[in-house]
């Protein structure tokens, strides 16, 4: 017996990485290549795929915070190209694996047609090591290997996650059935109808609640009309028509004093003060404009 080559991991494994990492080893490179099954069993595209649609779709968008609550303030570079940067990561670390491992092997004798290196992009080569995990698992530098496919993945993640047209959908919370333990993965989504599945646990939420949960322990939250402008397109849906709530519609209501001010973000770098406002207020003028429409039509 000996112990897990990974750092602070002192699981015994008969030889390699211990049983819980190479079953993360696994998972990770599976999730590059492709994505949980949707409502029909379908396979969903993979991370590989996602970040390629995330570059694509965001190029022109520019920075801005996510969800209800503003997390990253500062973004220096558009999320288009954040979501090409962590692609060739991700491409470089997993295809850098796969050349170094199939030349070891070759280096030591012919290989088979199988174990040839055919596919060359990153969902090919995430394949390859699945495929060849008798070669990954005991190397001496496996550990080395879990922490690289670790780092990227978990960036591609974050990537995919919190781009800017992505919702915040709350945490997941589904108690693990072996443990009882509460998932702590949070979700995101871009779509806000239909179900949303946990990236870490398989979970499925319906997106309407999820939407109705968030609306509900959003209320009193603070942040910029920007930030809110997103945020409630979304979780109000039901009171808005396509063009969804509009940035200037908050500031007039704050210029003709039917919103109150309750504090001030301060400036950053070369960033104006932005008043915030609590997302509560802003939700309940909507509601009173839903209403006079409805009375109206
Ligand atoms: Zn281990
Ligand atoms: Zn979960």
């Amino acid at each position: 017996m000996s112990t897990c080559p990974v750092e602070d991991c002192d699981r015994p494994t008969n030889s390699g990485l211990c049983h819980d990492h190479r079953a993360q080893l696994a998972a990770q490179l599976r999730a590059v290549a492709t994505g949980p099954p949707d409502a029909k069993h379908r396979p969903s595209p993979g991370l590989a795929a996602e970040l390629r649609t995330t570059a694509a779709r965001l190029d022109r968008i520019g920075s801005g915070s996510v969800g209800v609550i503003s997390r990253d303030a500062e973004r220096p570079l558009p999320w288009g190209e954040h979501a090409a940067q962590a692609l060739a990561a991700l491409h470089h670390v997993i295809t850098g694996w796969m050349l170094l491992i199939h030349d070891d092997h070759q280096n030591s004798g012919p290989l088979q047609r199988a174990d040839q290196v055919a596919d060359r992009t990153t969902e090919g080569a995430a394949r390859w090591l699945l495929d060849h995990s008798r070669w990954t698992v005991g190397r001496p530098d496996a550990a080395r290997l879990v922490a690289d496919v670790n780092h990227v993945v978990r960036r591609a993640e974050r990537t995919i996650d919190r781009a800017p047209d992505r919702f915040y959908a709350g945490p997941c919370a589904t108690p693990d059935p072996d443990t009882g333990q509460d998932c702590t993965a949070d979700l995101y989504s871009r779509h806000v109808t239909g179900s949303i599945t946990c990236r870490a646990c398989g979970a499925e939420h319906d997106a309407g609640d999820r939407r109705a949960w968030l609306r509900a322990h959003a209320r009193d939250h603070l942040d910029t009309a920007p930030a809110i402008a997103r945020a409630l397109s979304v979780l109000c849906l039901d009171l808005l028509d396509d063009t969804g709530l509009s940035v200037h519609r908050i500031r007039q209501w704050a210029t003709r004093g039917h919103l109150t001010r309750r504090g001030q973000l301060p400036a950053v770098g070369d960033r104006q003060p932005q008043p915030l406002y609590r997302v509560g207020d802003v939700e309940q003028l909507l509601v009173a404009a839903a209403n006079r429409t409805r009375k109206a039509s």
